[in-house]
């Protein structure tokens, strides 16, 4: 059954803006559900489901990574250039994660979050009062 934006938000810890831009980049699929008197569009289980999947594996991998690996601290899996830690705009998909973790996830997975943004210098306090 799709689920509304509002719930799709909620679920992944994030405002309406996010979700419409997580539809614009394909990562969320909608599809128009028609009521009595309107039409709305939702959101796709499949695809909920599948960005709440893909959040956890970057996850996993990036609590695996450490300064010296060759690999993109993200958890993407990706080999980066010489010395650098992160592919363009990953160091943000990092922070994505991180914030996604403190907001939704359980005692164990605030812990390894903290754990993770300390080992990678990223100021929890700024991830959590800056609004995306
Ligand atoms: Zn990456």
């Amino acid at each position: 059954m799709p689920i509304s934006k509002s719930e799709a938000g909620a679920r992944l810890g994030v405002k309406q803006p996010s979700i419409d831009h997580l539809i614009k980049q394909g990562r969320l699929d909608v599809v128009s559900v028609t009521t009595s008197h309107t039409v709305k569009d939702k959101v796709t289980e499949k695809s909920l489901y599948t960005e709440l999947a893909e959040r956890h594996r970057l996850f996993g991998n990036a609590l695996s990574l450490t300064d010296d690996s060759e690999q993109c601290l993200c958890g993407c899996g990706a080999k980066t250039n010489q010395g650098k830690y992160y592919l363009a705009g990953h160091d943000q998909k990092l922070e994505g994660i991180i914030k996604f973790f403190l907001i939704n996830g359980n005692s164990l997975d605030h812990q390894l979050a903290v754990s993770l943004a300390m080992s990678r210098n990223i100021n929890i306090h700024a991830l959590l009062t800056r609004g995306f």
